[in-house]
């Protein structure tokens, strides 16, 4: 790759090899192009160079968990027949598709979500890209896509941060928040896989995920709404397995509740996840979490806790977790990359409430403090966990 590591003392050059790309576009495999038919590449010049100066007009205190249009989105589209080859940045806005994309009427869609942090040096860092990049393989092989190879995913994620680079929040105060998508974008009319794909990557600067901030969230337990079942599509990023959560969510909201807790559609005994996190429970000292079996998304936050534990001297275990089980935890907590660790403060199951504890001598904290040091590069990564962007 020619893209240098980006820190600040090479900010300048960084911008000049992006003009001499954009000026001659057969440098290497890689093209930057714009949405905007009107720009000059004289204009795409000075945006990039914008880009590289300017601070975004973002009050990164205030920053949540809603989209803030940045720049630059990423784009790749390939046949039904095809392998994907070679992508672009555009402006960001809005796409083109036909009302029969395969996407719009059957939802064969999946997403992705990773983030980007700036670390105190000023270099921009990515957490475990190629384990995105690998989930979504698996999960374009259960929707009857194609999919990027790990190297595309992780490079043209890697251009995406670069291109919006100047709203990634400053340190502590949020991350990059990076949302590639797979969607079937050819026209279908019968149920079948659509005949072309596009893989697209946008970014918005984030914050906090739940509106408490890192204070306990309060959950429901539903067992009348279920997430996924047996032989469905639980366990891949699909967009399909999101907007059938909605109404679970926004009752639990109604009575005040942060999300959802989902148990098995068999027995309605076992604890699955949450609308979009995994869960964690603590017993005396002791950690489990549900095992993963098909309807239960492989978060890979969940898999980076299960993978430092043993480093942090306590035992984890993955398992069926019962309801029961959770009722008389001493702790719990969900994990995402959006959420990263939020400790749970109480749960709500058949009219019962029980609490939790909570604050700072908790597993959740502990474990909290140990990976977030690593994403932001605070402490040595020495599970080789962190990709810096050059
Ligand atoms: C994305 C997601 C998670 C968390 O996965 P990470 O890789 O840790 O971000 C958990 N559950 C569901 C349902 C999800 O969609």
């Amino acid at each position: 790759m020619f893209l240098r590591r980006l820190c600040r003392r090479d900010t300048i050059k960084f911008s000049e090899k992006l003009l001499d790309r954009y000026r001659f576009p057969e440098f290497g495999n890689y093209h930057f192009y714009t949405s905007r038919a009107a720009s000059s590449s004289q204009q795409i010049a000075s945006d990039i160079y914008r880009s590289d100066e300017d601070e975004a007009n973002v009050n990164w205190e205030e920053l949540g968990f809603g989209i803030v249009p940045t720049d630059y989105m990423y784009v790749m589209k390939c046949s039904k027949e095809d392998r994907f080859s070679e992508g672009k940045l555009n402006r960001f806005g809005n796409i083109e598709m036909s009302p029969s994309a395969g996407v719009l009427n059957y939802g064969q869609g999946l997403f992705e979500g990773l983030k980007a942090y700036k670390r105190e040096d000023g270099c921009l860092a990515l957490f475990r890209p190629e384990e995105n990049a690998l989930r979504m393989q698996k999960g374009a092989e259960r929707m009857c896509m194609p999919s990027p190879s790990v190297e595309q995913f992780v490079d043209a994620v890697k251009q995406t941060v670069l291109a919006n680079k100047r709203w990634v929040p400053p340190p502590g105060k949020g991350s990059l928040y990076v949302r590639p998508l797979l969607i079937g974008s050819g026209p279908v009319l019968g149920l079948a896989p659509a005949p072309e794909y596009t893989f697209l990557i946008y970014a918005s600067p984030v914050g906090t995920y739940f509106k408490e901030g890192l204070s306990p969230i309060n959950l429901f337990v539903d067992d009348e709404f279920h997430r996924a079942t047996p032989g469905g599509t639980g366990g891949v990023k699909t967009i399909s397995n999101y907007a059938p959560v909605l109404k679970a969510q926004a009752l639990a909201k109604s009575k005040g509740f942060s999300d959802v807790l989902y148990l098995d559609s068999i027995n309605k005994r076992n604890l699955e996840e949450a609308s979009s996190c995994n869960v964690f429970i603590v017993k005396n000292d002791v950690i489990s979490t549900p095992t993963i079996e098909g309807t239960i998304l492989p978060g890979i936050t969940r898999k980076s806790i299960i993978e430092i534990c043993p480093h942090y001297g306590y035992q984890i275990q993955e398992r069926p977790v019962s309801v029961e089980e959770l009722m008389d935890a001493d702790e719990v907590f969900c994990t995402g990359t959006a959420v990263v660790i939020a400790p749970v403060g109480s749960i709500m199951y058949h009219g019962k409430r029980v609490e939790y504890r909570s604050g700072v001598e908790t597993v959740s904290q502990k474990l909290y403090s140990a990976l977030t040091s690593i994403q932001m590069g605070l402490v040595e990564d020495k599970m080789g966990w962190t990709v810096e962007i050059d």
